[in-house]
């Protein structure tokens, strides 16, 4: 056989999760570890590839395999597709290489048609289950694989439940569900056109595709993008035997996690819903109840899955989400995987892990998703006022966090507020997974029905967003945007917070506090820092910043953009008045004014890195995107140089340039205005000999010059500095080392890297640029059209967030290779946006920099990520 596109889950074990996907891995593997699972076969995510490179269609090849699996799958379970006497009935789910939780889709009871439901109705003694299912996969057939709205048959069981006058589903009768099932293939015949397939092949054949083709839909793609899982992947599609959860009250379905997935503390963690099928506990339909009632409903059945979780969590030796199902009192598990957790607990998990003999420090660090700790960085309430605070409701604390906000209705509302800059929270009946970007635009989630897995929980668990989710006494109107709660009626704009630990919901604004490491989040940092070879500095540009990534960890400062130092009120008057200045006389007279101000702010960003290297970059920037545009400020700038307004107006004209960002700025700037770069060495060097006098710490200033491609450019600035430098280290009559090094940001210095290196005694990448330069995308207009590049699968990740390794990274690697020869203590760091993003900061590992650097609060996330890759 040329491929093998098909395995049983006797066929298969955990290894296999690239082929088999991480479903049917994990399903070979509870097969071969002996646990009850329902049998059936895996189709390979090679298939799903195959699928796509044919056009969207399933070869004739795979067509046999599938056909031949049908058959031994038959076999296995001595049941057979549509037979009379012995019906076999398969859901069918995908399971990607990475678990992506509700983004895929999955159709259940696969295999019924009228004969069929006959036939289980009879042997079962049970009509109105068999027409449940029925009723239910005609649903879901039609919404997943045609792509009928789930509405129109939401609308009709509302009609039944109305007309027969009850308010659940399990009210309604088998007769009720026998007409339900008519009116849906009725509704399937009048929205498609032709009648629901009978045949059960052709229904498998139809689910297969729909799983394929569910890989490539918008929310995977997005989900895709934000957790770095390649498209070319695919996922495979797995068959399995059907186990009914909704036969009766002996019988019933549940997902659980071996540890609570939002502290990590240990002990079984679940939901469970007698009489249903799995997707009602998922998507948060029915508010399922706690796993531990399942102990009175089902004693057998809760002790064997008791011993089960514990075999399962010694075997992957982690903590993990299962789904099961109890027919007529009997156990079967459906899926288990490492359960996704919340940043808090993973870091309290793994850490317990170490603590219980299962892991090593090295997997302990290797186990945390460093993106996640983004979550714990951010704030929590203040305690204080969280105590004063009345909560107005309370319901599930389903992901932890703060959230406070003016309350949004809808996602796309979610995104487009939060593109205008407002705070929001999102409230809704229930999340589907189409709502992912307007939950990651929100502080929070707050959802009327669901449980602790629904899809709201477990996508916001994932993206370390706060959710509070079942919250009942929310009396919702979604059509008008508003809802009453405790007697208040909320609109769309209204302001409330909620606790995603508590689920308390608060009426308005409840202050936020900033978060600390400490706790096992500080055990897995220090172990981190043990294994990793690579320093992590920050991009720090003001004292605060600068102290705040000290907390974090930082290890130095990489990058301080000086004309950041600028933005604020008071400071910027003086700034504006150097770069109108029309003669060498007024720029001067502007510097004496900034010059303190520089040297203050620079002795504070020493003093806060207590002798850890400081990178001060010199003036970098467009001019003219500081110049004024209010008229009140051109007035200001006008009296303070004793010129008219319109004067000031063509000096500002003048400064306008067709392509800024290639324009006049970097060193360019040192070179039309040397005295420019006399101002901020004297500064960098004055406020070196304070600090290290202050302090006696040794300080040796690193001076980085901006965008330079050229040796001679290079030389020419330098000159400048060192001279300046020189004499004020000699009029203070004291010694002190410093460094002048440069950016390599523009590919020119990446290819002649051998000879900027003779003149440089560091590099530091400046990706940002370097990308620009290297794609030719201006890094401010790029948003405009990558996202044309993602659907046209051009692209699958934002260069500018993730770095190019291929094109950008080659650059990188030809400097370094290109420098260090030349000047073997050339010391090399990054200092781009990517210097903060975990695959980014891989691959600086893997080229040999000295350090990585980025904005403070990812300083902890590149100090994991560094460990990670150092222990790869
Ligand atoms: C860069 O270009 O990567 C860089 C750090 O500099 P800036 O973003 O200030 O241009
Ligand atoms: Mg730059």
């Amino acid at each position: 056989m040329a491929n093998k596109y098909c395995y049983l889950f006797s066929e298969g074990n955990a290894n296999m999760r690239e082929l088999l996907g991480g479903k049917g891995a994990n399903l070979a593997e509870m097969t071969n570890i002996g646990l009850p699972v329902p049998q059936g076969f895996t189709i390979t995510t090679e298939a799903c590839t195959q699928y796509y490179e044919d056009g969207r269609e399933i070869n004739d090849e795979i067509f046999a395999e599938i056909n031949q699996y049908i058959e031994k799958m038959e076999e296995i379970t001595g049941k057979k597709f549509g037979d009379k006497q012995n019906p076999l009935l398969v859901s069918v789910r995908s399971g990607a290489r990475a678990s992506m939780p509700g983004m895929m889709d999955t159709i259940l009871n696969l295999g019924l048609n009228e004969t069929v439901v006959e036939t289980i109705a009879a042997q079962s003694g049970n009509p109105r289950w068999a027409w449940d299912c029925y009723r239910r996969f005609i649903q879901m057939y039609s919404d997943v694989v045609m792509e009928v709205g789930k509405k129109y048959f939401e609308k009709l069981i509302d009609e039944m439940k109305e007309a027969k006058g009850v308010t659940f589903d399990v009210d309604l009768t088998a007769d009720d569900l026998k007409t339900l099932a008519g009116q849906f293939k009725a509704e399937y015949k009048n929205k498609i056109g032709e009648d629901f397939p009978d045949d059960p092949k052709q229904q498998l054949y139809g689910a297969i595709k729909a799983v394929f083709r569910s890989w490539d839909n918008p929310r995977a793609n997005v989900y895709r993008r934000d957790n770095d899982i390649p498209y070319s992947w695919g996922t495979a599609v797995n068959v399995q035997s059907m186990a009914f959860g909704n036969m009766g009250d002996d019988c019933g379905t549940g997902v659980a996690f071996t540890r609570d997935p939002a502290t990590g503390a240990k002990g079984l963690f679940g939901e469970f819903l007698t009489n249903a099928q799995g997707e009602d506990v998922v998507a948060g339909v029915r508010t399922p109840m706690h796993i531990s009632e399942m102990e009175n409903k089902f004693p057998e059945a809760f002790a064997q899955f008791v011993e089960v979780c514990r075999i399962l969590e010694e075997h992957y030796r982690d903590m993990q989400d299962m789904e099961f199902t109890v027919e007529h009192g009997k156990l079967y598990m459906l899926q288990t995987r490492n359960g996704k957790r919340t940043a808090h607990a993973a870091l309290k998990i793994a850490c317990d892990l170490v603590d219980e003999g299962m892991r090593t420090p090295e997997e302990a660090v290797a186990m945390i998703d460093p993106r996640n700790l983004d979550s714990l960085l951010h704030p929590t309430f203040d305690a204080a006022a969280l105590k004063a605070a009345e909560p107005i409701a309370k319901a599930l604390g389903a992901a932890p966090g703060a959230a406070c906000g003016k309350i949004v209705f809808t996602a796309d509302d979610a995104k487009e507020w939060a593109e205008r800059g407002e705070k929001v929270v999102l409230v809704r009946l229930e999340t589907s997974p189409e709502d992912i970007e307007g939950m990651k635009a929100s502080q929070g989630i707050l959802t009327v029905r669901g449980g602790m897995t629904s899809h709201a929980a477990v996508v916001a668990r994932g993206m370390g967003a706060c959710c509070v989710s079942g919250c009942g006494d929310i009396a919702m109107d979604e059509e008008n945007k508003q809802f009453v709660l405790a007697g208040k009626t909320y609109k769309e704009g209204d302001i409330i917070s909620f606790d995603g630990s508590t689920g308390c919901i608060y009426d308005g604004v409840i202050p936020t506090v900033e978060a600390k490491i400490a706790g096992e989040f500080g055990r897995i940092m220090a172990w981190a820092d043990k294994f990793r070879t690579m320093k992590v500095r920050t991009n720090a540009d003001t004292p605060a910043d600068a102290k705040k990534a000290r907390e974090l960890g930082a290890e130095g400062i990489g990058l301080c953009r000086t004309e950041h130092m600028f933005f604020g009120e008071g400071r910027i008057d003086a700034f504006r008045e150097m770069i109108c200045a029309e003669t060498v006389e007024e720029r001067e007279a502007a510097m004496e004014k900034i010059l303190p101000y520089q040297q203050g702010d620079f002795e504070q960003l020493y003093e806060a890195m207590e002798g850890d290297p400081v990178t001060i970059r010199f003036l970098d920037p467009p001019l003219h995107e500081f110049v004024p545009t209010e008229e009140e400020d051109i007035q200001k700038l006008a009296d303070a140089q004793g010129k008219s307004v319109e004067q000031i107006k063509v000096i500002i004209d003048g400064l306008k340039e067709f392509n800024p960002m290639k324009g006049h700025r970097g060193c360019r700037l040192a070179v039309t205005y040397p005295e420019i770069a006399v101002m901020q060495t004297k500064a960098v060097i004055r406020a070196a000999i304070n600090v290290s006098k202050k302090t006696g710490i040794d300080i040796k200033p690193e001076i980085m010059i901006p965008l330079v491609g050229e040796l001679k450019e290079l030389k020419y600035v330098k000159k400048t500095v060192v001279e300046t430098a020189d004499a004020e280290i000699a009029a203070a009559g004291v010694k002190m080392e410093y460094e002048v090094g440069t950016m390599i940001e523009i590919p020119r210095a990446a290819l002649l890297a051998d000879e900027i290196a003779s003149e440089a005694d560091f590099f530091c990448f400046g990706t940002n640029d370097l990308t620009q330069m290297t794609f030719g995308f201006s890094r401010d207009d790029a948003g405009k059209f990558l996202n044309a590049y993602y659907d046209a699968k051009i692209f699958e990740n934002d260069p500018f967030a993730k770095l190019d390794q291929n094109g950008v990274g080659k650059l990188m690697k030809m400097a370094i290779d290109l420098g260090k020869p030349v000047n073997p203590k050339l010391h090399i760091g990054i200092c781009g946006e990517h210097g903060g993003d975990p695959s980014s900061v891989e691959f600086c590992n893997s080229i040999g920099l000295d350090y990585v650097s980025c904005s403070p609060f990812r300083v902890p996330i590149a100090r994991l990520a560094a460990a990670q890759a150092a222990l790869k």
